[in-house]
């Protein structure tokens, strides 16, 4: 039914015919992130456009998806929902990286064709977190993480209400 992204285009014809790119990816077709995502998030919906600006060949659009994450404190599921405004500007040659039209970012690719998926996928990476956590987690946590001795990583900052709680004792 949907209209798979999985497809290589060259984007050179595309801006010329001013092509619209609408189409979906499912989870078991993610190759760089479904590690990153459960298998129970959504679809990753893409509304893509090729122009030109100048001489540039311009991708713009969103994509859009609710990704369903594994919060890395509960272990439990985090909805993760993306809306991403895209505004790329396709090169095949780093010299061109300082010409770009202004307000976009780079989308360099290797000789001529440009695959859909790839451009999603990257984009998504870019907006995942390093670490999945939810601001609060919907259960308890196991009472070892909760008890005070627990350390989560080198760097705990301190909570800069301790300092204050102590100047109010006095
Ligand atoms: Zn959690």
């Amino acid at each position: 039914m949907s209209k798979t992204l999985q497809i290589e285009v060259d984007p050179l014809l595309c801006a010329n015919q001013e092509r619209r790119i609408v189409g979906e990816l499912e989870y078991g077709q993610l190759t760089r992130i479904q590690d990153d995502v459960e298998p129970s998030s959504g679809s990753i919906k893409a509304d893509l456009t090729f122009s030109r600006i100048r001489k540039f060949v311009v991708l713009t659009g969103r994509i859009s998806s609710n990704l369903v994450l594994q919060c890395a404190a509960c272990l439990e599921s985090m909805d993760f929902p993306v809306d991403i405004e895209i505004k790329l500007a396709v090169i095949n040659n780093e010299s061109f990286l300082s010409l770009i039209p202004d307000g976009y970012e780079p989308c360099l690719i290797e000789g001529d064709r440009l695959t859909i998926s790839s451009v999603v996928e990257d984009e998504l990476v870019l907006v995942l977190p390093d670490i999945a956590r939810h601001a609060v987690c919907p259960v308890e946590l196991p009472s070892s993480s909760a008890s005070k001795d627990f350390v989560l990583g080198t760097e705990e900052k301190k909570n800069p209400f301790e300092a204050l709680k102590s100047l109010k004792k006095n």
